[in-house]
């Protein structure tokens, strides 16, 4: 039988992708189960920042039930996938990964392997039919009731062992009411000095966008009462935190399907009111619940960063509404248009999708043209990709995925351009950088962003993580920046 160091090759010395996501917190004590002799955590994450905030509650559970992380999964007695299923690629890199952690098992049957996640949600029972060696499965809904779930695995085990029952697989799946969620608070370690921290605000989605399967997977859209946010900003700059990223599926539409709550833009002013918060920022958005109060934020809001997050998915009208996005690019363009006159320095991202069903060279166009007319800083783009449960896969796809394909290739080089430029512009500018952490090409190099969320790389000889310095833009990059401390 292979042993675990024999499994790990030189070429593939950590077998899930170099980016494990294992960030150590604390939390006030509550439950407490025990681990087991082998008690290293690892977690994998795949996906966006609401994953990787998912991620990070799920490290403080386990931190709080005696697990240490580990960043090896070869030396890990519970292994942690949390997963994506916004595209249908993310879900094979998942079966891949499962796979490849069949003969960990093989080899340690008491490492307990758990997958969380959307994958975890959209699969349900289908995902220990398919891994039967799988021993836990949950929606991200139950991620609070982590560790009981691993307490309940090994009770299964045990009885299992000991002849009582045929030991069951932990699978918990579907949504709390809106009213009995809770959200986990995060906060690092006394010892930990982070540059930055997401904080959440939001769990689900009340939209329906027809190409998105996030409703279907996180479940209806629940706000986290304001108090327990400044709270725990409160805690954050304790421990040295400087940048906040309030984080939901649509933080526009914060507060207004909890009765009594306050909404999103008074939640802003708030953090800015109640908190010493250095520098704030929040994703993400959808312009249809773009109000004038958050252009107001914008503009008078002396914490809040002026960069901004607008998806706007298709520059077509007739692709939007069967996008089922409820607005027009006119619409759109007016946001933008507003925050330009009223916030001049502001720049802007977004998130595009190309091969929409039905979308033709003339839909594809406008695509571009938007992109030229807002020039955006930075953005993401993907080809469309048809989910479960989702009306878009009802629509009849009469794009070749080689036009696809092509398309996001010439609106990819686009935004090259335009961030390219945009970038040269900064050059001679003196920012405030957040120093977030080392250059990974040079240890004598820091890395830090700017307040327009743009990356630089500096040399500033005695200043560490976490820290704001003004550094002088010295030369651009199409994707990042190189500048001087200019102290
Ligand atoms: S707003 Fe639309 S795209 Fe965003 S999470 Fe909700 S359904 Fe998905």
């Amino acid at each position: 039988m292979a042993s675990k160091s024999t499994i790990r090759s030189e070429h593939d010395p950590l077998p899930f992708g170099t980016n494990p996501l294992f960030l150590e917190h604390c939390f006030s004590p509550a439950i407490t189960i025990a681990a087991g002799p082998v008690n290293k955590a690892y977690i994998k994450t795949f996906g966006c920042q609401m994953n990787e905030q998912d991620s990070a509650q799920m490290l403080s559970l386990l931190s709080q039930a005696g697990y240490e992380k580990t960043v090896d999964p070869f030396d890990a007695g519970l292994v942690l996938l949390n997963t994506c299923s916004i595209r249908e690629k993310a879900v094979h890199k998942l079966y891949s990964d499962l796979g490849r952690l069949r003969p960990l098992k093989d080899e340690d049957p008491d490492l307990v392997i758990a997958v969380a996640g959307c994958v975890a949600e959209q699969e349900k029972a289908k995902l220990q039919q398919r891994f039967p060696y799988l021993d836990l499965v949950f929606g991200p809904d139950h991620i609070r009731h982590l560790p009981q779930m691993l307490s309940e695995v090994k009770e299964e085990r045990r009885k299992g062992q000991e002849g009582e029952a045929k030991a069951k697989r932990v699978l918990r799946t579907g949504f709390e009411k809106r009213q009995d969620f809770e959200f986990v608070n995060v906060l690092p370690k006394e010892e930990e000095t982070p540059a930055k921290a997401f904080v959440n605000i939001q769990k689900g989605c009340d939209n329906i966008c027809s190409f998105c399967i996030v409703p279907f997977v996180r479940g209806r859209e629940v706000s986290r009462p304001h108090q327990e946010i400044i709270d725990e900003i409160n805690g954050l700059v304790e421990r040295g935190v400087q940048e906040v990223m309030l984080l939901g599926q649509n933080v526009n539409s914060y507060g207004l399907k909890n009765t009594g709550d306050i909404t999103f833009a008074e939640l802003l002013q708030e953090v800015a009111d109640k908190t010493k918060l250095k520098r704030l920022r929040f994703t993400t958005s959808h312009p249809k619940d773009v109000k004038d109060d958050l252009i107001d934020q914008f503009a008078n809001n002396p914490i809040l960063l002026p960069q901004f997050h607008l998806p706007f998915q298709s520059g077509s009208d007739r692709i939007l509404k069967l996008m089922r996005r409820q607005y027009t690019r006119e619409q759109y363009m007016h946001i933008v248009n507003e925050l330009k006159r009223r916030v001049p320095d502001i720049r802007f991202s977004t998130d595009i999708i190309v091969g929409f069903p039905t979308e033709t060279d003339d839909d594809f166009e406008q695509t571009l043209t938007l992109m030229k007319e807002v020039g955006f800083d930075s953005s993401f783009s993907f080809i469309y990709s048809p989910r479960p449960y989702t009306s878009a896969v009802k629509i009849e796809d009469d794009v070749p995925q080689k036009v696809k394909a092509k398309r996001l290739q010439v609106l990819q080089d686009l935004d090259r351009e335009i961030c390219f430029e945009k970038n040269k512009a900064e050059v001679g500018r003196v920012e405030d950088v957040l120093i977030e952490d080392i250059y990974e090409q040079s240890e004598n190099t820091l890395k830090g962003r700017t307040p327009h969320n743009k990356i630089v790389h500096f040399d500033a000889p005695g200043r560490t993580i976490g820290q704001i310095v003004p550094v002088k833009i010295t030369k651009a990059n199409p994707y990042s920046l190189f500048g001087e401390f200019a102290a």
